[in-house]
């Protein structure tokens, strides 16, 4: 792969930071070393000295003096070693890339933490997009990607997709009027990624089968383009039998795969990572260096003591009673809008994540009636524009969560908004 050939001309141009190089080698160093290099406060002045804190099973993890001063002080950009090196076996474990056994300049699989995914979703982008270049992207799609690329000008490329995601089909027709070869010409601006959400999407819930996957990954070493694995409903499966990532069929490294633990750790707590070739994954780490410095390393700590007790079992049992929890609620949503929807609406059974994607019948926009009268009655959703690459253009959908509310709470607001959609023919 020449992956120079996808990086803007600023990301191609950062340099490690003098002093971040030498915060690793301090953190790395023997206990012996004398450092009066970093500008490393003193955590002898910080206010706060221990802390434990309980977790669901009863157990603690504890933050004594010593770990607290660590745990408050400056470190790694790319993450603190113990997490980088739990999540890159995990990855082998769940995916295992055959890039694990790459040299680095062959793109290597590398990891990196991020303040959650979308921190690092963003800096992919920036690292990729110069305004007018051309990437490919499944409409309805995540909001937070639509507003982290509309300011980078790229032009999008919108590619259809069903109850099983993205349409190969549609892909390739999208794709026909480039050669394969066009990629070696910059001219051409062939697609430099193609932005997905597997499982869950999110708006819509639907999940990319393994086979669809098989033939994306095919178009993309054909027409050398990268493929963005936005994946944080991967835990949040509701099937059993998971379909291999992007990430797992990645001969060329030309696959970069955003995780988050927000979904079944904590939201608030920001922390996701991304995995991906070497060569991409530092580009990454340096604009890290100049920008979040590194994810919060009380947090990592934490993180990092919770997955050592729990151990892979213990971390994946938990995922699943999480799936478990949110299957019943798309069960009751789906209940729900069975017994009040039937007949005026239609939707996709979701396969993972917490979203139900509803199309109104006979209205064409449905904005007045989610942000104007559903609010009126109490009822609060998402109007599906949002989704779109043109969110002034119509939408007969919106999108309705199952994550907090309970099943009376769902079983209500569906009730409320058949009547609304009845007033509204
Ligand atoms: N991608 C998708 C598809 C999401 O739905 C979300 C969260 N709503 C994110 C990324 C961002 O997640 P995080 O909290 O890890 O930044």
């Amino acid at each position: 792969m020449n992956y120079s050939r996808f990086l803007t001309a600023t990301s191609a141009a950062r340099r490690p930071s003098a002093v971040r190089v030498l915060t690793e080698i301090l953190n790395r160093g023997p206990k012996s070393l004398i450092s009066l290099a970093p500008g490393s406060p003193n955590p002898n002045t910080f206010p706060f000295k221990t802390a434990s804190i309980t977790i669901e099973d009863g157990k603690t993890i504890q933050f004594g003096e010593e770990m607290m001063k660590r745990a408050l002080q400056y470190s790694q950009s790319a993450g603190i070693p113990e997490l980088l090196s739990w999540l890159t076996q995990f990855q082998v474990r769940l995916h295992n890339p055959p890039t694990v056994q790459y040299p680095p300049s062959r793109g290597q699989m590398d990891v990196c933490v991020t303040c959650g995914s979308q921190e690092g979703l963003s800096k992919v982008f920036e690292m990729l997009i110069n305004p007018g270049d051309n990437i490919l992207l499944s409409e309805p799609a995540y909001s937070g990607t639509l507003q982290a690329l509309h300011p980078l000008s790229c032009n999008i490329i919108s590619v259809s997709s069903d109850e099983n995601g993205i349409i190969p089909k549609s892909l390739q027709e999208k794709l026909s009027q480039w050669k394969p070869e066009d990629s070696q010409n910059p001219m051409k601006k062939t697609p430099k990624f193609l932005y997905t959400v597997p499982n869950g999407n999110n708006p819509t819930g639907v999940s990319l089968t393994s086979d669809r996957k098989q033939e994306i990954y095919k178009l993309a070493r054909q027409y050398d383009f990268l493929i963005i694995e936005d994946d944080p409903y991967y835990f949040l499966q509701f099937n059993k039998s998971w379909a291999p990532s992007f990430l797992s069929m990645d001969v060329d490294g030309r696959v970069i795969r955003a995780d988050s633990f927000s979904k079944v750790l904590s939201s608030g707590l920001r922390i996701g990572f991304l995995t991906g070739p070497k060569p991409l994954i530092e580009r990454v780490i340096l604009h890290a260096q100049v920008s979040t410095m590194h994810p919060s390393t009380f947090t990592q700590l934490l993180i990092s003591q919770l997955l050592c007790q729990w151990g892979e079992e213990g971390f994946l049992a938990h995922a699943e009673r999480v799936a478990d929890f949110y299957r019943r609620q798309r069960d009751a949503a789906l209940a729900a809008a069975e017994r009040w929807l039937s007949g005026l609406a239609e939707w996709y059974v979701p396969t993972a994540a917490m979203f139900l994607w509803i199309k109104v019948k006979g209205i064409s926009d449905t904005k007045k009636l989610i942000e104007e009268k559903a609010i009126k009655k109490q009822v609060l959703m998402v109007p599906g524009n949002v989704f779109y690459v043109d969110s002034s253009a119509p939408s007969a959908y919106f999108r309705a969560s199952f994550s907090l509310a309970s099943p009376e709470q769902m079983s209500v607001a569906f009730q409320r908004l058949a009547q609304l959609i009845k007033e509204s023919l």
